[in-house]
């Protein structure tokens, strides 16, 4: 008898761009004719940057002649966009990271859940709430949970992140082996400083944990003294496994490539307390399962370190940052507390009552949809989630909706 993985039945409904897709279909069945503008889903709108569009294009040719045809490329990526990689996004920072530390990978969600597979199943996860949902759905897919009581999936320990501590989560209390953190912060746009980061990699040595930090927002990052990678902490090599995207800041998420960064010197531990290293599992991990990302794809990413590149991957993150700045500026000024918007691309909103029910006001009211924070977590209860990908005239007029709406 074929039996089924009996913990998805512990995962609530549905995924919550599911919910909101529901609701919004609805809507618009109702209102056929209503120009609905979507500031919920973090789903970029803008074109690939040209000097990608070139070298994809050159890519395909190559793949059409026989003397440049490529079949299976190297498991890890190929070493033009490591080395790039290595170069502008960690050794620029003074972060120490190699080209062979780093994977080329189709994307930030399915690394920051894969990884999980390398543990075993009775290590305690540290999730922030509110967060990215990805992260909780699949430790709950992996067993490593309760049941849901009170909102609250039982051994999994919840980072809180409120207005009270500035949406920094304190460290854990009790017993933790994985911690995820995300910074900035999908949803609330929080940031990190390095004094914080070190105590979280003090604490992962302390503890013998892991970190896996997600840096998909990395671009967005404003202020100077803010660390972009989690390397820049000294210590973090041991400890860290950071996980990067091109989708928000080369505009890939229609086009799929990221990267995972594992240090050879990060570690874990095997049942008898003796160090393992984790850059050989991941490595055996992905070169047993993953097929790696296609030869134009990776090309196109390596454009986005191209000077040309790195400007039009500029512009277009600078783009997303004005409308940022200006859904921030109107939230604020109609007496909402917000936060985010001024190093990452989303602005999170306290909206004074239940979530979904400002998410139903907005849609009926406005036309506008936004995400609700209760599904990032407990914590999310309460707020809302505006995103700055769309385009300036969109979050102009949705703005002005909203102000005649509220
Ligand atoms: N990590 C965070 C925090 C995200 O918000 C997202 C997407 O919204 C991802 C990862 C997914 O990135 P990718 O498109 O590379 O899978």
């Amino acid at each position: 008898m074929i039996t089924i993985n009996k913990h998805y039945k512990k995962l609530q409904t549905s995924y919550l761009f599911v919910d909101i897709a529901r609701r919004v279909s609805e809507y618009q069945r109702q209102n056929p004719d209503k120009h609905v503008i979507k500031l919920g889903i973090g789903d970029v709108t803008k074109p690939l940057p040209p000097a990608c569009i070139k070298a994809f294009h050159q890519a395909v040719d190559e793949m059409a002649d026989e003397k440049t045809f490529r079949g299976y490329g190297p498991e890890k990526g190929y070493s033009f966009l490591r080395e790039l990689v290595a170069l502008h996004d960690f050794k620029a920072l003074g972060a120490p990271i190699s080209a062979d530390e780093i994977f080329i990978s189709d994307g930030a969600k399915c690394d920051t859940s894969n990884f999980q597979e390398l543990f075993g199943s009775d290590n305690f996860v540290a999730i922030p709430d509110p967060v990215y949902p990805v992260y909780l759905d699949t430790t709950i897919m992996a067993g490593r949970t309760g049941i849901l009581y009170e909102g609250r999936y039982g051994g999994v320990s919840y980072l809180e992140a409120t207005k009270e501590n500035n949406f920094i989560p304190a460290l854990p209390e009790g017993r933790v082996d994985l911690i995820y953190l995300c910074f900035p912060n999908n949803p609330t746009g929080a940031t990190i400083s390095k004094k914080q980061l070190a105590e979280w990699v003090a604490f992962a040595h302390e503890n013998k944990a892991l970190i896996l930090f997600d840096a998909a927002y990395e671009a967005f990052i404003r202020d100077k003294d803010i660390p972009h990678s989690i390397y820049e902490i000294d210590g973090a090599r041991e400890v860290a496994v950071e996980f990067r995207s091109f989708s928000k800041s080369g505009g890939f998420t229609g086009t799929r490539c990221a990267y995972t960064v594992v240090p050879s010197t990060c570690r874990a531990f095997n049942l008898d307390g003796e160090e393992v290293f984790l850059h050989q599992y991941w490595n055996r991990r992905q070169s047993t399962k993953f097929n790696g990302v296609s030869y134009p794809v990776q090309k196109a990413a390596t454009a986005l370190y191209s000077i040309e590149g790195k400007r039009q991957a500029k512009e277009l993150v600078d783009y997303y940052m004005n409308n940022a700045q200006i859904i921030r500026q109107e939230m604020t000024s109609l007496g909402y507390d917000c936060t985010g918007g001024d190093n990452s691309p989303y602005i999170w909103i306290d909206g004074k009552s239940d979530s979904w029910e400002f998410f139903d006001m907005l849609l009926n009211k406005a036309g506008v949809v936004c995400t609700p924070g209760a599904g990032f977590g407990h914590c999310g209860e309460g707020y809302i989630r505006l995103s700055a990908f769309n385009s300036l005239a969109n979050v102009t007029e949705a703005m002005e909706r909203i102000k005649a709406a509220l």
